[in-house]
């Protein structure tokens, strides 16, 4: 399933292909995805004009000159590629790249400066919907939805306050859209051991002593950048790699410390022990007992 940085990675993909570009005509080959495609969907995108390529949490969101926007969600399998003059141009692929699997592109938006962006979902857990600009924060995918973790509203202070009292672990607290929104299992793990929080301290406790835990928070929030924005350039190097090569781009696993690595010893420096995998919430946890308090 892509995350965050996956979805950032189809973002920066998409962008010089699509921004400014008048959409000409929208090739449906379904009438759904998860979902029905909203009314009239290709009468509200042809002939229109997207102004910006933006993300909210794992939303790709394109702006309209009709004040519209697109919200596009990759589900669990969906994946971009953008063809120019009927060649592969570039990689908006999160994952890897099968050989061809025409059956699954569901959507096609040939735009005015020639290229074809594709929309190829096999398991079809994406899904496409159209909403007004104004008011789109309060609208039904993003209302109840937490902060933004790469933008600049995330530091300590902000942690502290939104955990306030929250008798949750931290590892549960994090992956809550509700607080953050887009903070996946992976990185959440990679960050607490970056901060040597432990997954299973109460989040409220980061909250509890301003001297001691401030620090503490301003590091989490410091850290959770680090590993989304390590994770979105490793994936722009693993797409560009792809295009010489063949073979799966591996989900960014070598940037991992301690995701999927029981056994193995901990990364951080004069620490001898070893990292553990626990379940929590139904999810592995892999974390280090002793430097993560
Ligand atoms: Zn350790």
């Amino acid at each position: 399933m892509p995350e965050l940085p996956e979805v950032e990675t189809v973002r920066r993909g998409l962008e010089p292909a699509m921004a400014g570009q008048r959409i000409e005509q929208v090739e449906l080959r379904r009438k759904d995805l998860r979902f029905p495609f909203p009314p009239k969907f290709r009468e509200r995108l042809e002939g229109v004009t997207i102004s910006a390529v933006s993300r909210r949490a794992k939303y790709l969101l394109l702006d309209l000159s009709s004040g519209e926007v697109l919200i596009l969600h990759l589900g669990m399998s969906g994946r971009f590629s953008v063809e120019m003059g009927g060649k592969k141009a570039g990689t908006a692929h999160y994952h890897y790249i099968t050989a061809s699997d025409a059956p699954h592109d569901h959507v096609v938006f040939h735009l005015s400066n020639g290229a074809r962006i594709i929309y190829n979902d096999p398991r079809r857990f994406g899904f496409m919907d159209l909403a007004a600009r104004e008011g789109l924060e309060t609208s039904k995918h993003f209302q109840k939805m937490g902060i933004e973790p790469l933008g600049n509203a995330l530091n300590g202070e902000l942690i502290r306050s939104i955990f306030a009292d929250k008798k949750t672990p931290m590892k549960a607290a994090l992956l809550d859209q509700r607080l953050i929104a887009g903070l996946g299992n992976i990185y959440v793990c990679e960050a607490l051991h970056r901060a040597r929080l432990s997954p299973m301290r109460l989040a409220g406790t980061l909250s509890s002593n301003r001297g001691a835990m401030q620090g503490k928070a301003n590091l989490l929030a410091s850290v959770i950048r680090d590993v989304l924005n390590e994770a979105v350039a490793a994936g722009g190097s693993s797409l560009r790699d792809y295009a010489q090569t063949d073979g799966s781009l591996g989900y960014f696993q070598h940037r991992f410390r301690v995701y999927d690595r029981e056994g193995e010893p901990c990364p951080t420096p004069d620490c001898s022990a070893t990292i553990k995998r626990a379940v929590q919430s139904g999810r592995s946890t892999f974390y280090c007992a002793v430097c993560q308090k």
